[in-house]
């Protein structure tokens, strides 16, 4: 995908120029102060922000910060990350949480003109965002020379690059616990991978159209005709069989390992699934280790509950190791991923959440879109 980026810019003396950025980032209270957990956006902006400076510019970032729903909430202040971004970046102005204006979330052309009001250039680095029609992101590109920031370039790369062009056989791996949320998702790759690998709660409906009990496992009955002709279709696996509970047993920190039950490939009345049994997991690590692209999205079970993290945590490791093109996307699956300690171990983490779904689902974002179509291009 051609997106304009801002190298074309040259020299920034005396110019002004507005980074949108994602720094929706974790909080907590430390020593009586609320103070930034988690600093990882916030650091992988800063090259950006030191190139705009040493070529001269006057550099200002703007960012949504939680919720505050159109209004000025004081503990949704970005004063936090204020602080944080000062000792990681002297230099550059963070303005005041986006969201406290009601016309961001309403795309309201007339904040958004404010927004870029007095800066001669505009770049969108919050990929994370770039699914959202609002204001910051859509206004800014129809007013001044605007571009896509380098990380949100390199997740864009990353999920087209492996789309368009996968190397093959190419294995997709969708998880979690909606078969709602990630049916879209599902469709799209049946048609681009070779196999699309089914775990997690949303994998029970799918196995109730194949005359398969399930117990109280998660499931919704409004997706059994669409979940079954995705079956037919040949490019979807899901699981043989499941472990998990008996309804009323004690889940997390109370739970015994005793507990669990290992279903085969029917869960009777009373129980419910919550990981992918043994023999799926050998099946699912088989198609893994074949794959030579991996696009992997939401894990295999309730990996919170490490009884119920096995899955996950076979699936991780055979995607860390395989030497595969892997891009791995979704809040849930990078937090596993974290947990396993194995990050640094795939071709890709995507942290763009429900703008990589989105991107995946429909080939393009709103955000992107207004990127490319800016006249100044
Ligand atoms: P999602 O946000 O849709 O990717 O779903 C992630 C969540 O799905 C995690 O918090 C998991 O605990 C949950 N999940 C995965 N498998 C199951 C299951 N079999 N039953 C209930 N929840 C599940």
């Amino acid at each position: 995908m051609d997106l304009p980026t801002h190298e074309r810019w040259g020299d920034l003396s005396s110019k002004r120029v507005l980074v949108r950025v994602d720094f929706n980032t974790p909080v907590a209270l430390v020593n009586g102060e609320i103070t930034v957990t988690d600093d990882f956006r916030i650091r992988s902006t800063v090259p950006l922000f030191k190139d705009l400076l040493e070529r001269g510019a006057t550099v200002s970032a703007c960012t949504h910060f939680g919720r505050p729903k159109g209004r000025v909430v004081a503990e949704y202040s970005v004063e936090p990350v204020r602080r944080r971004l000062e000792e990681l970046c002297a230099g550059v102005e963070l303005l005041e949480n986006l969201r406290f204006n009601p016309g961001e979330e309403s795309n309201d052309p007339a904040f958004g003109r404010s927004l870029v009001e007095g800066y001669d250039y505009f770049i969108n680095e919050a990929f994370s965002a770039s699914h959202r029609e609002h204001a910051s992101i859509m206004i800014p590109p129809t007013l001044v020379p605007s571009a896509a920031g380098p990380n949100l370039l390199r997740e864009v790369h990353a999920i087209s690059g492996l789309l368009d062009s996968p190397a093959r056989p190419f294995v997709a791996i969708v998880g979690g616990a909606k078969v709602a949320d990630k049916l879209g998702i599902v469709k799209v790759l049946s048609a681009k991978a070779d196999t699309v690998i089914v775990g997690g709660g949303m994998a029970y409906t799918f196995e109730s159209t194949q005359g398969r009990t399930i117990g109280q496992s998660l499931f919704d009955g409004s997706y059994l005709d669409e979940c079954a002709s995705l079956l037919a279709g040949g490019h979807v696996i899901i699981p043989d069989d499941s472990r998990g509970l008996a309804l009323g047993a004690p889940f997390g920190p109370e739970g015994g390992p005793d507990d669990v039950i290992d279903f085969g490939a029917n869960i009777p009345d009373g129980y419910e699934g919550f990981d992918i049994g043994s023999r799926t997991i050998g099946r699912f690590v088989a198609e893994i280790e074949g794959a030579a692209t991996i696009l992997w999205n939401g894990p295999m079970g309730v990996f919170e509950d490490p009884r119920f993290g096995v899955g996950t945590e076979a699936v991780a490791r055979a995607v860390a190791s395989s030497r595969a093109a892997s891009v791995v996307g979704g809040g849930d699956s990078v937090a596993a991923l974290q947990q396993f300690g194995l990050e640094d171990q795939v071709t890709f983490v995507s942290t763009g959440g429900g703008a990589s779904l989105e991107l995946v689902e429909l080939g393009d974002l709103p955000g992107l879109r207004a990127l490319r179509e800016s006249r100044w291009n």
